[in-house]
C-alpha cells in the first residue's frame, strides 16, 4: 500500500511518516502544492493524506477538487488547522473522504487510514459510544438516552479525544496535546474547567443515568461506564 503525504509542517509529516511506515506503509512525502498535485494525478497511491494549506500555488481542497474533475478516485484524507465547522464541511464537498483537525492523535489517524483503505468509495461516518452516550464525528451531532446536547467546538474536541479512547485513563498533560493547538497558552487548570463543562453537560443534565466522566486522582481523566 502506498500513500501520499503532502503536509509541509515538517514535525506533522515526519510523525506521520514514521507511524505510517511503521504499519507497513510506503509514504512518499510532498510538501509543496504543486509537486503534490503531480504525484497525486499520477493515481498511483492507495490514499492521499493531503493538508489544507500548503505552500505552492494550490491549497488543499483545489487539489482535492482537480484530482475528482479529472476521476482521480483515490481517497483523500483531509488534514485541517481550522476548527470551524462550515470548513470541515467544505472540505468533504471539494472531494475529500474524510478530515481532520490537527492536533490529532496519531492513534487515531492510523485508524482512519485503515477505515479510508478498506473502505475507499465510501464516505466515513464515524459514530463514538460510550453507554448511551453517541458522539458523531461528521455530523458533530452528541446525544445522550437520544437527547441532543449541544458543545463548544472545543468541548467536542475534548469528548471526541475521551470517548476515541474509551477507558483509557488520559493525563492532563496528554489531553493538552491532543485538544488544544501546540501554541495555545494553557494555564494548569484549563483542563479541569473543560472537563467540568462536559459533566455539566454529559453527566449532570442526566441525574438518573449513571456518571461517564470519571477523575482519577493524581493521573487524569476517563470516560467509561
Ligand atoms: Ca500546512
Amino acid at each position: 500500500m502506498r500513500i501520499l503525504l503532502a503536509e509541509d509542517e515538517p514535525r506533522v509529516a515526519e510523525a506521520i511518516k514514521r507511524s505510517l511506515e511503521t504499519n507497513g506503509f510506503r509514504v512518499d512525502l510532498r510538501p509543496d502544492s504543486q509537486q503534490a498535485l503531480k504525484a497525486a494525478a499520477s493515481a498511483k497511491y492507495d490514499l492521499i493524506i493531503l493538508d489544507r494549506m500548503l505552500p505552492g500555488p494550490y491549497d488543499g481542497l483545489s487539489i482535492a477538487k482537480t484530482l475528482r474533475e479529472d476521476n482521480v478516485n483515490t481517497p483523500i484524507l483531509m488534514l485541517t488547522a481550522l476548527g470551524e465547522v462550515s470548513d470541515k464541511v467544505d472540505g468533504l464537498t471539494g472531494g475529500a473522504d474524510d478530515y481532520m483537525v490537527k492536533p490529532f492523535s496519531i492513534k487515531e489517524l492510523n485508524a482512519r487510514v485503515n477505515v479510508l483503505l478498506r473502505r475507499p468509495k465510501l464516505t466515513v461516518g464515524t459514530t463514538l459510544k460510550v453507554g448511551n452516550l453517541e458522539l458523531d464525528t461528521h455530523s458533530f451531532a452528541v446525544k445522550r438516552a437520544g437527547k441532543t446536547i449541544n458543545l463548544s467546538a472545543r468541548e467536542f474536541r475534548l469528548l471526541n479525544y475521551l470517548m476515541y479512547n474509551k477507558d483509557e485513563i488520559l493525563s492532563k498533560d496528554k489531553i493538552i496535546s491532543h485538544v488544544w493547538d501546540a501554541d495555545a497558552i494553557i494555564l494548569p487548570n484549563t483542563v479541569e474547567v473543560y472537563i467540568g463543562y462536559l459533566r455539566k453537560k454529559i453527566d449532570k443534565a442526566f441525574p438518573s443515568e449513571p456518571p461517564l466522566i470519571h477523575t482519577v486522582f493524581g493521573f487524569g481523566y476517563r470516560i467509561g461506564e
